[in-house]
């Protein structure tokens, strides 16, 4: 399997060929629980917050395809990658789409907190499936009932600064049990080892995440939890941040559920999709959605000739 991600790039995507013969067994049925708890369980805790019972090896090749990244933060952090993006489009900040804007069934844009109209060519719903789902109700409903296949499960990642230190170069992370509320444990930048990542996920995390406890709440649990594991001694913590969300496990039967939602979208013209349950939940592969829904825009614009004539103010509006 990791030969074959190696060979092609594609099967570390969902768009691969390689994990298609695979359809419907469970990474928990095909390898040894030993060898999930060791090896697989973090790379699908990491991934899709999932367990091995879970997860399909239909769609184990996003998994595996980390154990071969070797990406690192963005040196300085990524806002400034956001900034000169920003400069090329158009960007709302706490705006929400409320609904799709349709006038005598055809698709004008979108409506922002139910009353301003925003108008474009084409809209892409870059939301998670749940989303997406809520908006195509009224317009599309077999899209939207597809959409709600898309499973989610509760995630929680905090960050923590602490006044030294706590990992090593030789040391800079811990992978946690089945049986444990966090699942791993690990330095947040590799150059700066006082600042701590704690994640919360899989099914035990789950008892922990559905109750509303506070990311002060969260931390120190994650914290006790972390020292009954290891002997580390955690210093002093100056500061924590955080949040609750959730994470794509893919839809079941994906290859079957990406067909269906192809043929739906012929009734939505000019809508598209883009997200994590579509390629990988990696950013790499949320990524590559995107540039694919770009091309697709274009070579329909282009197919239909209208790229010509519609006049700039629009063709350049695709929110
Ligand atoms: C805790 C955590 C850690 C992760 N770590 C990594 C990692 O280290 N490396 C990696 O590659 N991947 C990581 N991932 C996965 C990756 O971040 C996600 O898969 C990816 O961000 C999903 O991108 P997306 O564009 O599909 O959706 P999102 O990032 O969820 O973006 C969708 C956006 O749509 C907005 N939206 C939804 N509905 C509406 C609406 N009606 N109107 C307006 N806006 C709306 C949302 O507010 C959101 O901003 C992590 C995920 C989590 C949760």
């Amino acid at each position: 399997m990791v030969h074959s991600i190696k060979k092609d790039k594609n099967n570390a995507f969902l768009s691969g060929n390689f994990f298609k013969k695979y359809p419907n067994e469970t990474v928990a049925s095909f390898f040894s629980e030993e060898y999930i708890d060791y090896i697989l369980r973090s790379l699908l805790t990491i991934n899709n917050a999932a367990e091995a019972d879970e997860i399909f090896l239909e769609t184990f090749g996003t998994n595996l395809a980390m154990l071969l990244d070797n990406y690192e933060h963005i040196k300085g952090g990524s806002h400034k990658l956001f900034y000169n993006f920003s400069k090329n489009s158009n960007i709302f900040l706490e705006k929400n789409i409320t609904s799709l804007w349709y006038q005598d069934e055809e698709l004008k844009g979108v409506i922002v907190d139910n009353k301003e109209k925003l108008k474009y060519d084409a809209v892409v719903l870059a939301t998670t499936a749940t989303s997406a789902s809520k908006l195509l109700e009224k317009n599309n409903k077999k899209l939207s009932d597809n959409l709600k296949k898309v499973r989610y499960f509760p995630v929680s990642m905090l960050v923590a600064k602490y006044e030294k230190d706590v990992f090593t170069n030789k040391l800079n992370g811990y992978i946690f049990p089945r049986n444990s509320i966090i699942s791993n444990v690990g330095v947040y930048d590799l150059e700066k080892k006082n600042y701590v990542r704690y994640t919360f996920s899989g099914r035990e995390a789950r008892s922990v995440l559905n109750n509303n406890y506070s990311i002060e709440e969260l931390i120190v649990l994650a914290e006790k939890e972390f020292t009954k594991h290891s002997s580390i001694e955690l210093p002093k913590r100056i500061d924590v941040a955080g949040r609750v969300t959730k994470q794509s496990a893919y839809s079941l039967n994906h290859q079957e559920f990406l067909e269906d939602v192809k043929l739906n979208l012929i009734d939505s013209r000019n809508i598209y999709l883009a997200g994590d349950y579509l390629e990988s939940t990696s950013i790499e592969g949320c990524y590559r959605s995107g540039v694919a829904v770009s091309k697709q825009i274009l070579k329909d614009f282009e197919s239909r000739g209208e790229s010509e004539n519609s006049n700039s103010e629009t063709r350049k509006s695709i929110i």
